[in-house]
């Protein structure tokens, strides 16, 4: 076995009696399907220890019989070399009467057993890519080669138990090899449901641009075609992705321009960690990250002094993943003179979510692939990479879907049982709990889309069937207009269920509490674009004070007004417009920004500011980035999602020292408020007097965690655990710098690991409330 274990235990178990010579065991959490029994059979035989276990529906029971330190020397094993699929969350250990047994067995499994959690998809294991690279083994060069300890699991499920006729695969029947390690408990492909080889299973094939057969090794076709600068669709595990020859500038921009994406940045698929630090700097923690099993998107630092890396991500960080199937192993291994370094990026229409079928790619591609290297197994679930950056030696998660979907949270109670929360809109993502589990949705998207919306109904359909979830309680957000509510009320009024509200900051604030298994009380520091305030105003950089039960509105900024409202997220010219009105900053320096000079409309724009018309204020971090980045760029439009926060990190990163900006609160009131005014001013000041970009970006983005630290000794004297939430702590540059003021003076912080701090994990905080309110009831 040589895949690490990827789960922790997360209880300790009961130790046996001292001299126990017989237990019983039952050990939940994912055990069946995984593994687990050839593992118990293989550690029993190695102990020399007698009894059985067999599967139930409980988990994996079982007994054994021997010399107490071998019993000790198993239940440690059990926790600490479980197989890497396995997730062992309960271990109960009772002692027994001794009954002589000196042999282990497995016994049938009792009637109702069902693997009652499954697993994620997971790359394949080192004993598989040997198996596959071996010229004389039946699964040379076989892209679905997978065994008990790694492969698709999730993407291929329809329902549970996890059994082979349950997934994709029912349509490949074993062969008599394949079926003879499936029935071996010495093989490692014992009970491996997705288990198949050239002869029984399924196949990958090369079409051209017209979708027309390629006669060859596909593989070879493909990687020749991407050599040659092409663009190939390529199915992989959870969707079909578009992927071009990385080092090709001319090849990337031919595919951003095919796909309409000129500025977002791409993800590249290296064939080794030698190939990544060709093209960014790599930490160990980072290459851990990178190769383990999950194997998701890792965002790192360019390397400086690397040509060509422009046209893939206009920032300084570069999305990394590695192989994370065997056919992707195969594609960018270079044999038939392909690219070490692949982009790969989702195929799918604009605002659409990512496709996951053949007929589809063949239709929707149809003058941006220039070849497609496709399979004959269909995708059951779609599921995005995940994206992640390493923030205190784990995961900080921007996207969290392939390789971590579905597996639960492990909770401390039971206490979100039946709850389920529906989350946000622009990223959405539900959460729904059982026993002490909370199932989290893959990547969604936006929900203004109506195929993402279909994506979502038929995500949280699937989970609930496949985990066998009836909510008995909903919980959303309190903004009428997101279609996450609309979803919710009409569950409510269908099935006559009790439907919560929350308030989209206090939801972020718990989602984080609940990351950290927090009790509370705790202060929030929730800084995002919008969401629905218990005022009706727009809020998004809140200081809260409290806990699962309620919470208080201690802080906030200064409103941003948004002349013509929505329009002004489009515009971001326009909130730099309003950012430098409000200030007041002089037409001299106005006239002197680059800004106003490229927008148009400033005298209607400035008429709508003067009378306060269709300009509601927006108490908005992300909404004060937007502006700020438009008055230091110069740019009236936005681009994709979270440029402007991840363009001023970049141009914060190099060594010029930021500029030394003020913070100012007031008027005084309820809620305390942090005055944007003399900070524009300062920065609509440096502009026009040209100083450089990256003093100003940073010295803004200073002044912001120095404001995070003073509302934090004003408004938490009672030093109450920090909690810091929302999509602008996406911003690494901000997310450290106001960690290490507020640990430098002495506060506990606390920032997300299990979900991320974006709306995508503002569900899991929703079902935190939901549970308290019902328990408080
Ligand atoms: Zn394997
Ligand atoms: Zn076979």
């Amino acid at each position: 076995m040589s895949w690490p274990p990827i789960w922790p235990v997360a209880s300790v178990p009961r130790w046996p009696e001292p001299g126990a010579r017989r237990v019983h065991i039952l050990a939940a959490g994912i055990v069946q399907g995984v593994g687990f029994r050839p593992f118990l059979h293989r550690l029993a035989a190695r102990l020399g220890l007698g009894g059985w276990a067999r599967n139930t529906p409980a988990g994996v029971e079982m007994e054994l019989e021997g010399p107490p330190d071998a019993i000790e020397a198993f239940i440690h094993a059990l926790r600490t070399e479980p197989p890497p699929l396995a997730a062992v969350e309960q271990l109960d250990v009772q002692p027994m009467a001794a009954l002589g047994e000196t042999s282990f067995a497995i016994r049938p499994s009792t009637a109702g057993s069902a693997a009652t959690l499954a697993a994620p998809d997971l790359a394949p294991c080192p004993a598989c890519l040997r198996e596959m690279a071996d010229p004389a083994g039946r699964r040379y060069r076989y892209s679905f080669i997978n065994c008990t300890d790694c492969g698709p699991r999730f993407s291929i499920l329809r329902a549970l138990p996890y059994d082979r006729a349950n997934t994709s695969m029912a349509g490949f029947a074993m062969c008599r090899d394949c079926a003879a390690e499936y029935a071996d408990i010495r093989s490692r492909r014992y009970h491996a449901q997705p288990n198949c080889c050239p002869v029984c299973g399924p196949h990958v094939f090369y079409l051209d641009q017209e979708g027309r057969a390629v006669p060859g090794d596909p593989i070879a076709l493909a990687q020749q075609a991407l050599a040659a600068g092409r663009t190939v669709a390529v199915k992989g595990t959870g969707g079909i992705h578009l992927a071009c020859n990385a080092r090709d500038e001319a090849a990337v921009l031919r595919l951003r321009q095919r796909k309409h994406r000129p500025e977002k940045p791409l993800a590249v698929l290296c064939r080794d960690l030698d190939t990544v630090r060709q093209l960014c700097i790599l930490s160990d923690p980072e290459a851990a990250l990178l190769q383990s099993p999950r194997r998701p998107i890792v965002l790192l630092q360019k390397r400086p002094g690397t040509t060509g890396l422009a046209c893939l991500s206009e920032n300084r960080r570069l999305g990394i993943l590695l192989p994370y199937t065997p056919l992707h192993v195969l594609l960018a291994d270079g044999t038939a003179g392909g690219p070490a370094a692949l982009v790969l990026t989702s195929a799918n229409r604009p605002g659409c979510p990512v496709m996951t079928d053949n007929a589809e790619a063949l239709d929707g591609l149809a003058g941006i692939a220039d070849g497609y290297l496709l399979h004959d197994r269909p995708i059951v679930n779609r599921c995005d990479d995940s994206l992640a950056a390493l923030w205190q030696g784990r995961e900080y998660f921007f996207r969290r879907s392939r390789g971590y979907a579905p597996q639960p949270l492990a909770m401390p109670s039971d206490e979100a049982d039946g709850i389920l929360a529906f989350g946000a809109e622009q990223k959405a993502g539900f959460a729904a709990g059982r026993d002490r589990h909370v199932f989290l949705s893959q990547h969604i998207g936006d929900l203004k889309n109506a195929e993402t919306l279909d994506h979502y109904r038929t995500a949280l359909e699937t989970q609930l069937h496949l985990f066998g979830i009836t909510p008995r309680v909903l919980v959303c957000d309190l903004h009428p207009d997101y279609f996450s509510t609309r979803e919710a009320q009409s569950m409510a009024a269908k099935r006559g269920l009790p439907l919560l509200q929350v308030q989209h900051h206090w939801a972020h604030m718990a989602a984080c509490m609940a990351d950290n298994q927090l009790e509370g009380p705790a202060f929030g520091i929730v800084w995002d674009g919008t969401g629905l305030g218990s005022d009706g105003s727009i809020w998004g950089g809140e200081f809260l004070r409290g806990g699962y039960d309620g919470f208080r509105r201690a802080g906030s900024i200064r409103p941003v007004p948004l002349p013509g409202g929505d329009a002004a997220v489009r515009q971001i010219g326009r909130i730099g417009l309003a950012l430098a009105w409000d200030a007041g900053v002089p037409a001299e320096v106005r006239e002197a920004l680059p800004l106003l000079r490229a927008l148009p409309g400033q005298t209607a724009l400035l008429a709508m500011l003067e009378k306060g018309i269709a300009c509601p204020g927006a108490s908005s971090i992300g909404r004060l980035f937007d502006g700020v980045y438009a008055l230091l760029s110069g740019r009236v439009d936005a681009g994709y999602d979270g440029q402007a926060p991840a363009l001023l990190e970049s141009l914060a990163c190099g060594e010029i020292p930021g500029r030394d900006y003020p913070t100012a609160y007031g008027p005084e009131g309820e809620v305390r408020r942090f005055d944007t005014r003399p900070l524009v001013a300062a920065v609509c000041a440096d502009i026009a007097a040209g100083v450089s970009p990256a003093a100003i970006a940073r010295g803004f983005m200073d002044a912001l965690a120095r404001m995070a630290l003073e509302q934090c000794r004003a408004l938490n004297p009672d030093r109450l655990p920090v909690v810091l939430s929302g999509g602008v702590f996406l911003n690494q540059y901000l997310l450290r710098a106001a960690t290490r003021l507020l640990e430098g003076d002495g506060y506990a912080v606390f920032s997300h690991h299990r979900v991320s701090a974006s709306d995508e994990g503002l569900a899991l905080g929703q079902l935190a409330l939901a549970a308290r309110a019902r328990q408080t009831e």
